[in-house]
Parts: structure tokens; sequence; C-alpha cells
């Protein structure tokens, strides 16, 4: 085989793993993207049970002050009633203080509806916090694990980068860039073996006899017709 068929076969496979490395390192960064959002999302969920929370409290809270304010105007009116002598006024104010307990009583079914309503939401939230916890722990591990990858496949690349240096030298300008533009146009493999002694291992053409015997003895540097790969004869 020549020489330089060597050297460009190992470059192939260095490339190959090179180009698999290069994919991981692409796709670390897209996950780690898509489990930090996954993990936003349930922060977001969890707090938003948290809000409601406080905003069922806070409803009740203001519900309760009215109720107040109203108990201390019936208590203000009956004392305007002890001072009145005048029935009519004593009847309105008896109208109003009816009116104000009444009021009074539906505050009080609301605020008693909102406590549940609390109490529900306070639980939503003790749930959602221990799933929450369950939930980031596993991500923060994905996450970790996605760095891991991604950290061992740019010092694999940058090994492999270094590791095919050397075997450049054997190969002439003309073959390494018509090599380098098959390899990116044929997704890795530019450079395939001869298949049941005569067909192309890179579009299964089949390959003239002559080419054949030219990738056989190994004098020169052949290629397919059909698809321009470098072809070798496969020992
Ligand atoms: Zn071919």
């Amino acid at each position: 085989m020549l020489e330089e068929l060597r050297n460009l076969l190992v470059l192939q496979e260095r490339d190959t793993r090179i180009l698999s490395a290069q994919k991981n390192c692409e796709q670390g960064p897209l996950e780690l993207d898509a489990l930090q959002k996954k993990l936003e999302a349930r922060k977001q969920a969890l707090q938003a049970h948290k809000m409601e929370a406080q905003h069922v409290e806070a409803e009740r809270k203001s519900l309760d002050l009215d109720a107040q304010s109203k108990r201390q105007q019936i208590a203000k009116s009956k004392t305007q009633q002890m001072q009145t002598r005048k029935n009519e006024e004593f009847a309105a104010l008896e109208h109003t203080i009816a009116h104000l307990e009444a009021e009074i009583s539906t505050t009080e079914d609301k605020e008693l509806d909102l406590m549940e309503r609390y109490e529900n939401a306070q639980r939503a939230v003790a749930d959602e916090t221990v799933l929450f916890q369950e939930f980031e722990k596993t991500v923060l591990h994905q996450i970790e694990t996605v760095k891991q990858r991604t950290e061992n496949a740019q010092k694999e690349k940058a090994s492999l980068q270094a590791s095919r240096e050397p075997f450049l030298a054997g190969i002439s300008a003309a073959v390494l860039d018509r090599y380098q533009r098959l390899l990116k146009s044929k997704g890795g493999r530019a450079i395939v073996p001869v298949l049941q002694g005569s067909s192309c291992g890179g579009c299964h053409m089949e390959i003239p006899s002559q080419t054949v015997i030219d990738a056989k003895t190994g004098a020169k540097m052949v290629a397919c017709e059909n698809c321009g790969r470098f072809i070798y004869w496969q020992e």
C-alpha cells in the first residue's frame, strides 16, 4: 500500500473521531440549555403556588379588616340608639345594624372559603416543594453529567487533532485538499475500500476493472469515477 494512502487512512480514522467528538461538544450546550429551562419551568410553577397562597391570605386579611370596621360601626350605632329618644332615628339605626350584620355574615362565609383555599394552597406548596427538590437534584445531576461529557469530548478532540498532525507530512497538498473537500461533502467518508472485488465502498457503483487493478497494485492514488471518493484495496 502506498505510504500516502496509509497516512490518509489514519487521517480519516482520526478525523471521523474528531467529527464525532465535535458533535458531542456542540450537543452539550444545547442539552444544558434544555435542562436549565426544564428546571426554571418547575421553579416558576412552585412560585405560582406560593403566590396563590399569598394572594388568598391577603384577600382574607382584607375581608377581616372590612368585617372589623363593620363591627365598629355596629357598636357606634348601638351607642347612638341608646342616646336617641326619637323612634324614627332608633328604627333607622336598627335597620343599619341589621344591614351591617348581614354583610358581616356574608364576609365571614367568604373568609371561611378563603381559609380553606389557603390551606389547600399551603398543602400544594409543601407537596410541590418536596417534588421540586427531588426534581432539582435529578436535573443538577444530569447537568453535571452533560458538563463532564462535554469537557471530555473537548479534551478528546484536542488530543485527536494533535495526533493527526504527524500524518499530514506524508500526504501531498493536492491529495490532502481533495481529501478534506470529500470529507465534508461525503459525511466523513473520503476514502473507502473496494467491496466484493469491484464495487465502490462509498456509492456501491461498479468500478472499472483497470481502476480495481490500480487500487490492487497500490502504485498510485485512485478514485471512484462515480462519487469521486479515494478507493483502496483491502487485503
Ligand atoms: Zn463511489
